[in-house]
């Protein structure tokens, strides 16, 4: 076992922070993951020494000797959240407890070592603080937060690296629909898929997102928005979209989303939504679903709805099912009383402070 060291956090204020009327310019509409802050978080991982050098400085490119083993075998992990802006003043995070959790999982998923939880919380909320003045303040808009591991031993050999660097970097985020929520298109992947048993498909990792690219290309190319990816062992069971999970709505009030099996990202908008849902008393359920049964489900009306989920969009509902012959639209979903916009507006006031947290979600920064 590696002793961590005590844990010290060193700030090193950016010595030419961007100036406040191109802040002010940069935060006005940003695109997603365009825009970045003045500063940055390093801390390193020695094989024996445990973690060190915990910093919050001037955001920099990093150097890496070309041999770093993130490289060639791409030990990669990443997360995703958001801090926002609190109304009166101050800005709170959305579950980073979870985020903490599921970045271990990632870890221990490609052997990469544990950050103590506890010390993501924290490498998250100093950051935050540090760039409270680009926290955007308009309706939407949030400071998205992405905390990533890399390994950077420089070794060629095929084993776990024993240097690692994790950082948090951090970009304001206008909101990700302008001028309201759009239904998507869906392009249903027959070729490829994006994650086998036994594979990495539960693990936010890089390589996930690589594999996937080619079938978002395509589904472009087909004038979709997303891919949903079907099982890779029957290539019929609903799993995911590329970044985003799913639920589907039925016309008797009940919810339904593919179950956690290994081979899904375990979305924590997803879980979020199951409790919110389960706590207006609607039945979920988490089992397989069928793009067959999808297909029949919205031709006898037996589905009303079908959403995505994931923190950069919050919820998306899709309006069209892309898929050669088999294609066909659903309609419903996307009106102010839909099952998806309750939701959608109850979890988006929960992350924002506007409705009181009986789960014990938010986490005040400052
Ligand atoms: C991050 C991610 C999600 C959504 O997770 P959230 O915690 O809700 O943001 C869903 N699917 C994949 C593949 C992801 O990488």
């Amino acid at each position: 076992m590696d002793g961590d060291a005590p844990f010290s956090f060193d700030t090193i204020p950016h010595p030419a922070p961007v100036a406040e009327s191109e802040r002010v310019a940069l935060l006005a509409n940003p695109d997603f993951g365009r825009v970045f802050t003045d500063h940055m978080v390093t801390i390193r991982y020695t094989k024996g020494q445990g973690w060190h050098d915990a910093r919050v400085e001037a955001r920099q490119p990093i150097t890496l000797d070309p041999a770093a083993a993130v490289l060639h075998y791409a030990q990669e992990i990443f997360e995703g959240l958001k801090a926002y802006h609190v109304e009166g003043g101050g800005a709170q995070l959305f579950r980073p407890d979870a985020n903490a959790r599921r970045f271990a999982d990632s870890a221990d998923r490609l052997a990469m070592p544990a950050l103590p939880e506890a010390m993501f919380v924290e490498s998250v909320q100093r950051l935050v603080a540090v760039d409270r003045a680009w926290i955007p303040t308009g309706p939407g808009g949030s400071l998205y937060l992405r905390p990533f591991m890399i390994a950077g031993e420089a070794f060629l050999g095929v084993k776990p690296a024993s240097q690692y660097l994790y950082m948090v970097i951090a970009s304001p985020v206008g909101s990700y629909f302008k001028g309201g929520a759009k239904p998507i298109s869906v392009w249903v992947s027959r070729h490829y898929t994006r994650a086998a048993p036994g594979g990495t498909g539960a693990a936010k990792c890089g390589g996930n997102y690589a594999a996937s690219l080619p079938a978002q290309a395509e589904a472009m190319r087909q004038g979709c928005d997303q891919v949903v990816f079907l099982d890779a062992a029957e290539r019929r069971w609903v799993e995911e979209l590329g970044g985003m999970n799913m639920f589907f709505a039925f016309a008797d009030g009940s919810l339904q989303t593919p179950p956690l099996n290994g081979t899904i990202l375990p979305g924590i908008t997803r879980d979020s939504i199951i409790t919110l849902a389960r706590s207006k008393g609607m039945t979920v359920r988490e089992e397989p679903y069928s793009i067959e049964q999808w297909r029949a489900d919205a031709a006898s009306g037996t589905l009303r709805e079908a959403f995505a989920c994931g923190t950069a969009a919050v919820i998306a509902p899709v309006g069209r099912v892309e898929d050669g012959a088999n294609s066909f639209a659903m309609l419903e979903g996307l009106a102010n009383d839909s099952v998806a916009e309750t939701l959608r507006r109850e979890l988006t006031d929960l992350q924002r402070g506007a409705i009181a947290d009986p789960h014990g979600w938010v986490q005040r920064v400052f």
